[in-house]
């Protein structure tokens, strides 16, 4: 039986921890579809939802936190600033709207939702000031590659604490993770479960060898790799089943069976080019 303390958490470099699993809901409606969603993940014991204001459903993410027995204080709640309050120089509006629909006082951390070319720099001062007035207890990034990072890094007064990008066993993105763990920065999975396509041989094989799913066989390859994984349900069963990843140990060969996967394949757009 999964409890929150089953959770391993990471420290942030300002020392928030945050648990290595959490609920992702892109394209989770709002409304009811939501408002579900993290009602059960609650109950099954997660206690980090990742919502963003383009996925719409702030509100519904707010709600169910609100009526929540869980303590405000037990949650991590993250979201993001969309593009459009990067360009238009409205970054303060677009997170105090985000405060507004979530119905809170803070967020446990903020991201940039992507680099921006031009933008992020400016933005980042804002959630400098976001941070330094408790706002949002975390500041991070999402989507910047190497050279984002590097160049955020060189006119930050505070360093991003995370980054959340595509990755997965096809998408490892080497170069990114290596230097965010040398710089002290988590690295968060987006699409861990690769949008739901898992059909995969050697995942499949490997779930039979240890009685998992495909999807807990993915979850705990990302556990071992000391990246924070997120995925998406809206099913109260894959909801618990996600989170059913703490009783069981990938082998060292059998991470590198999962590494020998990766293929630079992107489920999603490419942060180099794209252009939304
Ligand atoms: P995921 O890789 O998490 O896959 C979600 C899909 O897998 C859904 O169709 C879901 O269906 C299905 N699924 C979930 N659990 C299982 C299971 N155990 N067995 C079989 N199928 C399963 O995709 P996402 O793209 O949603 O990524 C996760 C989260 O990452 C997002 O929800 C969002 O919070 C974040 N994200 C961030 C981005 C960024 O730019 N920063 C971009 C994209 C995502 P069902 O709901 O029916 O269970």
């Amino acid at each position: 039986m999964h409890t929150p303390h089953t959770t391993p958490r990471l420290k942030l470099s300002n020392e928030l921890s945050i648990p290595m699993l959490g609920l992702g809901v892109w394209k989770a409606e709002d409304g009811n579809e939501v408002k579900n969603a993290v009602t059960w993940a609650l109950e099954a014991g997660y206690r980090s939802i990742d919502t963003a204001a383009v996925y719409g459903n702030e509100e519904g993410v707010g709600a169910a936190i609100n009526t929540s027995a869980v303590p405000r204080s037990d949650i991590f709640l993250t979201t993001k600033i969309w593009n459009q309050g990067l360009r238009n120089d409205s970054v303060e509006a677009a997170f105090e709207a985000s405060l507004q629909r979530l119905n809170q006082d803070y967020v446990d951390l903020l991201l940039i939702h992507w680099p921006v070319a031009g933008q992020y720099k400016a933005a980042w001062k804002h959630f400098e000031r976001f941070y330094d007035q408790g706002r949002a207890k975390a500041i991070g990034v999402s989507n910047f590659m190497p050279e984002h990072l590097e160049d955020l890094i060189e006119s930050a007064n505070i360093k991003p604490m995370l980054n959340q990008i595509e990755f997965h066993p096809y998408l490892q993105q080497k170069p990114t993770v290596d230097l965010c763990h040398e710089a002290g920065i988590l690295v968060e999975a987006w699409s861990p479960l690769m949008q739901g396509s898992m059909e995969d041989p050697v995942l499949s094989a490997l779930a039979k060898k240890y009685a998992k799913s495909n999807a807990q066989i993915i979850l705990r390859w990302d556990i071992q790799k000391e990246v924070i994984t997120i995925p998406k349900s809206t099913n109260q069963g894959r909801i618990q089943e996600n989170v059913n990843i703490f009783d069981f140990e990938l082998s060292a060969e059998d991470m590198v069976a999962i590494d020998a996967l990766e293929r630079d394949h992107r489920f999603g757009p490419d942060p180099y080019t794209f252009t939304f």
